[in-house]
């Protein structure tokens, strides 16, 4: 059977900077992964390059449940069956949330949407705003509960979560991380990307993987997530000898924060 994702030896650059190097990663149907590592390591450019966003150079592999994606359009890869949680989601005033949910599901010929829908809506807690512009004026656990129902409702074949905690108080992260072991299945693979352990409290990933530099530099159990949380990234770097590689500091200005989306460009 193919694996959910299957990423192999993929680079990606902007210009003359190379930000993934030779990643690969294998996410069977049923696990879920988590990718940990700092800041500027690469984690949300990975993101990019699996969704279509332009604007990379990029060289390698990656396929979907057994079909390479890299060659398809934005959303031809979401037809077959990627769905990314972003890290920042936008507001779309105007289009409520339960139509982007109904059209979204008539795309994948999915039958009996609107009983879906409000199954999903009651099970994550987004009935409150399933009429309202999607993720307008939400907080930001709500704007999150919201990609956590899109995901339920669409049941994609490999979920990318990029930072589904960023910016949630304490309660909220559990919240999200319950609502994503509820979703664990074995007809969807999904990605965590997270920078703290704190989620990981309440969703045990079946590998973790850590990022550094635009390399996943170790791979292992929950138990690798446990000792990042006690030593840091410099304390794993230590211990696999990487010599003081400083993630770059993000070069972003803050208002690229808020066009995290894969359609520009
Ligand atoms: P992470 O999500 O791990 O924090 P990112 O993937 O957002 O990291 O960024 C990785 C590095 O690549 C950062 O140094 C960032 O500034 C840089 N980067 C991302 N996108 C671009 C771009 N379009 N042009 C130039 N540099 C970029
Ligand atoms: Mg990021």
């Amino acid at each position: 059977m193919s694996n959910a994702l299957e990423v192999r030896d993929l680079s990606a650059s902007v210009g003359d900077k190379q930000i993934l190097k030779s990643l690969d990663l294998a996410i069977p149907f049923g696990e879920i992964h988590a990718i940990m590592g700092p800041n500027g390591s690469g984690k949300s450019t990975l993101c990019h390059v699996l969704t279509g966003k332009a604007g990379y150079e990029i060289s390698g592999s990656a396929s979907l449940d057994g079909t390479q994606i890299l060659d398809k359009a934005v959303d031809e890869r979401a037809r077959l069956g990627l769905l990314q949680a972003f890290q920042y989601p936008v507001e779309i005033p105007g289009v409520e949330l339960e139509t982007l949910a109904l059209e979204a599901s008539e795309e994948r010929e999915m039958a009996g949407a609107e009983v879906r829908i409000l199954e999903a809506a009651s099970r994550f807690g987004v009935e409150g705003f399933l009429r309202r512009g999607v993720n307008h004026d939400l907080s930001g656990g709500e704007k999150k509960r919201s990609e956590i129902f899109q995901i339920s409702v669409l049941e994609p074949k490999v979920a990318l979560l990029d930072e589904i905690d960023s910016g949630l108080d304490i309660d909220a992260v559990r919240r999200v991380a319950e609502a994503v072991e509820e979703m664990r299945s074995p007809k969807i693979g999904m990605l965590m990307i997270t920078h703290y352990s704190r989620i990981l409290e309440y969703v045990t990933p079946d590998r973790v993987h850590v990022m550094i530099d635009g390399r996943i530099v170790e791979s292992g159990g929950p138990e690798l997530a446990l000792e990042l949380e006690d030593g840091g990234y410099e304390g794993l770097k230590k211990r696999l000898g990487i010599s003081a590689v400083r993630a770059p500091a993000a070069t972003k200005g803050p208002s690229e924060f808020f066009t995290d989306t894969p359609f520009d460009g």
